[in-house]
């Protein structure tokens, strides 16, 4: 297997190497960390007042945790660290409940930012050969121009085509040969229904690879983009806290996103006490940002669950790896008591080789009793065969996911095209039990 670096003394350290920047790195950020409003109050309050409180690597734990909460309640600049003359880039994301948050970056930040990035996509296979669909939104989301400028320094061809347009997303993949896709799972699932509509084949296309994340996704779903597409879809994790995406990302072995360890420190925490779990537990990630001057964050709760992988990865990398991300803490659903992740569900369907590339769940009550649908579209050429058929598939669904899930589901089976999608970040639950 070619394998290619954009850095390799550092994304091959030793582990020695690693500690000793993470520590410098530490103690500087804590020292720019302290400029700000919010955390000189808040590590005062933890008896830290200088960067030299910092002697071990161990002594993060000595810091509190910083939530989407603090962000909120010290908008828009409580927790800017450095003058307003030196922000070049400011993102904000609106959230569910409409109180923003905001990041601020430097140019120096905004060089780190995309050194991150360009390293990511070289460890993918990308060269500067390829040309590079960005089929992310672009704007304040971070998902759009967080991968652009990491694309143009390894030196591709940038189409900054942005989300939605199908029929002009597959139109530009035949007209300019795009290689690589940067694109969410659900959207490429969906651009493959259509294409048997604009006429094309898989093989009319160029296509090598596609960089997909900013959701959660199993890895069933991946197999199955893989097959759909016969390429590699290599996952890629980050959040605009952390500035965007180039936090985590695989590299061509695909078994685990390498955690860029001289640009954050991750730790997984048990969500309930707070406490720090050892590799290989699951967990919630919490990141310190070990570089970003304008905004430092220190231990944020990403609400993100997974754990972390210390095994060495035969690509020699040696920051360590992210498992595939659960879910989030604030993604679960109590049904009747039982707690259930979307993703167990959707690792159920995506399994089912009739199912096709989009499902639902819905949540209802009947009377006090909660209830589960998922409606899942299956291929056109089921709808074909006689009732019995349809039946049959709709008692196994039904009974695999009722051994997964522990929760009597109704299935609802639906023609292709019929459900609702997504040109961005899927909404795959919908939650009518409050509205009842
Ligand atoms: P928002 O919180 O508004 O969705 P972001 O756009 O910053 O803000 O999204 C970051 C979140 O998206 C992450 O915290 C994580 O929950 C999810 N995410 C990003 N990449 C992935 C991925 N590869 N797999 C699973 N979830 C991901
Ligand atoms: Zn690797």
């Amino acid at each position: 297997m070619q394998i290619n670096f954009w850095n390799k003394q550092i994304e091959t350290a030793s582990r020695d190497e690693i500690n000793d920047i993470q520590l410098q790195r530490l103690k500087k950020i804590v020292g720019h960390a302290l400029k700000s409003e919010f955390y000189k109050k808040k590590f005062y309050k933890a008896g830290i007042e200088t960067p030299e409180d910092v002697k071990t690597l161990e002594d993060i734990q000595k810091f509190p945790f910083t939530t989407k909460n603090d962000l909120r309640q010290n908008y828009p600049t409580g927790l800017l660290a450095s003058d307003f003359d030196d922000v070049v880039r400011i993102h904000s994301s609106s959230g569910t409940t409409g109180v923003p948050t905001v990041i601020y970056l430097s140019a120096e930040d905004m060089d780190c930012w995309t050194e991150l990035v360009a390293r990511s996509l070289v460890a993918t296979g990308c060269t500067k050969s390829d040309i590079f669909q960005n089929m992310m939104t672009y704007g304040l989301f971070t998902g759009g121009l967080g991968l652009h400028y990491g694309a143009e320094r390894v030196g591709m061809a940038v189409l900054p085509i942005g989300g939605g347009n199908t029929i002009r997303q597959v139109k530009y993949m035949q007209d300019f040969k795009t290689t690589t896709l940067h694109i969410t799972p659900s959207y490429l699932l969906h651009i493959h229904g259509k294409l048997d509509e604009f006429n094309t084949k898989i093989e009319d296309l160029n296509l090598k690879r596609a960089i997909t994340g900013a959701e959660p996704h199993t890895e069933q779903t991946r197999k199955k983009l893989e097959e759909l597409y016969n390429m590699p879809c290599y996952n890629s994790y980050g959040l605009s806290e952390m500035n965007g995406p180039g936090v985590a990302f695989e590299c061509v072995y695909r078994n685990g996103m390498h955690i860029w360890e001289d640009g954050f420190i991750a730790e997984i925490i048990d969500p309930e006490t707070g406490q720090v779990l050892p590799d290989g537990e699951k967990g919630e990630l919490v990141l310190t940002n070990l570089t970003r001057t304008a905004m430092p964050l220190i231990r944020y709760r990403t609400r993100d669950l997974c754990h972390i992988y210390d095994s060495d990865c035969p690509c020699g990398r040696t920051h360590r790896r992210l498992s595939r991300i659960m879910g989030r803490t604030d993604d679960m659903m109590i049904i009747n008591g039982v707690n259930v992740f979307p993703s167990q569900i959707e690792e159920v369907v995506m399994n089912i080789p009739e199912v096709g590339t989009n499902f639902q769940i819905v949540l209802a009550k009947s009377g006090a009793i909660d209830k589960v649908i998922v409606k899942v579209e299956i291929y056109s050429k089921m709808f074909s065969g006689d009732a019995s058929q349809l039946d049959s598939l709709n008692k196994r669904i039904c009974e695999e996911l009722k051994a997964s899930i522990f929760v009597n589901p109704a299935v609802q089976i639906h023609e292709p095209g019929t459900l609702p999608t997504f040109e961005g970040k899927a909404k795959r639950v919908i939650d009518m039990r409050e509205e009842i």
